[in-house]
């Protein structure tokens, strides 16, 4: 599941929250002030598939990775 950074609207506050993807498209309240005037920062991140792993997806993004020679792509700027 992704990680999402949304930021309150009533009180600024920012936060993280793992979102599955039913989920995706609602709004969580604030965590802080509980309002749910909240907005979701897309961050650099997008895209990164969590912690450990990482193989399964070798090769399989239209060449991305097609200059890397490292075992995963953990090690790689892509
Ligand atoms: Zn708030």
């Amino acid at each position: 599941m992704p990680i999402y950074e949304y930021k309150c609207g009533s009180c600024g506050k920012t936060f993280d929250l793992l979102v599955s993807r039913s989920n995706a498209d609602k709004r969580p309240a604030c965590e802080l002030c509980g309002a749910k005037d909240t907005e979701r920062i897309m961050s650099g991140f997008f895209g990164r598939s969590g912690s450990g792993g990482g193989d399964g997806e070798s090769g399989s993004i239209g060449g991305g990775c097609a200059g890397c020679t490292a075992a995963s792509c953990a090690g790689c700027k892509r």
